[in-house]
């Protein structure tokens, strides 16, 4: 049995984690879970799973937690999210807080000695370099729930950095993939409604916009380059609407390895948390019969100049990758305000890099400083 602490389980990533260990009552038991704002959903899910402590974001909405739940331990804020990711119980922490506040948590369970499971890209991508080598040093797993990523652990299966030519992540191409019907006049006019409606995932509002700029596929680039140890040069993305073949490895032989099923995020999460073992389930079958065909084609990163802001942000390194996230998650913010067009969230970003003096080898609070100096920037 493999005890799991759960942050960010009332979104996306969280409920599909819910059904996996629902599936697997013998090998999954959840023993915290944290939320945002969502109490009632927090609570249902807390009367489901009984776990040993929960968390809310809001100090004012514990009262009526602890109310609805007498007995179980509720904690709040940031404090909560680092009790919850050191708890002696846990075995492996699975990160899906939209953002970068699972950061702190993240780092604190791997100093626990805890293995994590990585949703929340944007905290490799903010300081990847620091969570793999504190990985490192306590000799803990740091495991992919990225479907991509995911899809490159199973295929690489242990074989060293050196045997690998190039990753391959496998973009749907989201919404505005059609150039003919998508021109950049057109883009220019996207609405938020247009920009929420994926073609094959159902995700979170941020995750989801970021598929439709192309940006969640460039800090996808980044987090690839940490998870695996790799030059942002071997790092290659193909456009593959179907979504069927969720990454490759190309070695060095010319073989490619591929993992293949229909989209469900369930299947990910279930390999991070019984990992190394696979589990027997019904819940993701794949029929390529009726699927029929598999296209791939080269991204388009004239519409999306995402993808090249992402390569250079992971190529000149130190603190850059933050202000490229950061600067993303505050014109994200504006664009579902609707303060800014869509295509102004790739100018933001671009222009707050643009004015970023990059500190190399950076720490922990230079990385935040960055951090928090893109997120003025790109609000201005
Ligand atoms: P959602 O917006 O659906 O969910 C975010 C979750 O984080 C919610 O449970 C929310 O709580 C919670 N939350 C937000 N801020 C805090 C906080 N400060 N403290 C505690 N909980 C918090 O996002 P997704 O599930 O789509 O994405 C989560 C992460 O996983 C993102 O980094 C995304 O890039 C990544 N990811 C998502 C995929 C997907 O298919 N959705 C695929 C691969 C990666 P509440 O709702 O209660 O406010």
């Amino acid at each position: 049995m493999k005890n799991v602490v759960l942050l960010g389980s009332t979104g996306s990533i969280g409920t599909s984690t819910l059904k996996v260990v629902e599936d697997l009552p013998d090998q999954l038991r959840l023993v915290g879970l944290a939320a945002g704002g969502n109490a009632d959903l927090l609570t249902a899910q807390a009367r489901r799973h009984s776990p040993r402590a929960i968390s809310i974001l809001a100090p004012d909405k514990v009262a009526g937690l602890q109310a609805e739940l007498p007995g179980m331990r509720v904690l709040c804020g940031d404090a909560g999210l680092l009790e919850l990711a050191t708890m002696p119980e846990a075995d492996i922490v699975l990160i899906a807080i939209v953002g970068t506040a699972g950061l702190a948590p993240a780092l604190a369970a791997i100093r626990a000695g805890k293995d994590i499971a990585v949703a929340s890209k944007e905290i490799l991508v903010m300081a990847g370099d620091i969570v793999m080598s504190e990985a490192r040093r306590h000799g803990v797993r740091v495991l992919a729930v990225d479907s991509e990523h995911s899809a490159i652990f199973q295929c690489l299966d242990g074989k060293p950095t050196e045997s690998i030519r190039s990753l391959w992540l496998t973009a749907s191409g989201g919404p505005f993939r059609d150039r003919t019907r998508w021109t950049p006049e057109a883009l220019a006019q996207v609405t938020l409604e247009q920009a929420l409606k994926h073609p094959s995932w159902v995700m979170g509002r941020k995750i989801t916009i970021d598929s439709a700029t192309l940006f969640n596929k460039g800090l996808e680039m980044i987090e690839a380059r940490w998870l695996f140890d790799i030059g942002m040069d071997r790092v290659r993305v193909v456009v593959h609407p179907q979504s069927i073949v969720h990454s490759m490895v190309e070695f060095i032989d010319g073989s490619i390895i591929s993992q293949m099923s229909t989209p469900d995020m369930c299947l990910p999460i279930q390999y991070a948390l019984t990992y190394p073992a696979r589990a027997r389930t019904d819940r993701v079958t794949t029929n390529f019969a009726r699927i029929g065909t598999l296209t791939f084609e080269e991204p388009d990163t004239e519409r999306f100049p995402a993808l090249e802001l992402a390569r250079r942000a992971g190529e000149v390194g130190g603190t850059l990758p933050a202000v490229f996230n950061a600067a993303n998650e505050v014109a994200v913010e504006r664009f579902c305000n609707r303060s800014i067009g869509f295509l102004d969230i790739t100018r933001v970003v671009r222009h707050v890099m643009d004015r970023h003096a990059t500190i190399d080898s950076p720490d922990l609070p230079a990385i935040l400083a960055a951090d928090r100096w893109a997120r003025t920037e790109a609000a201005a």
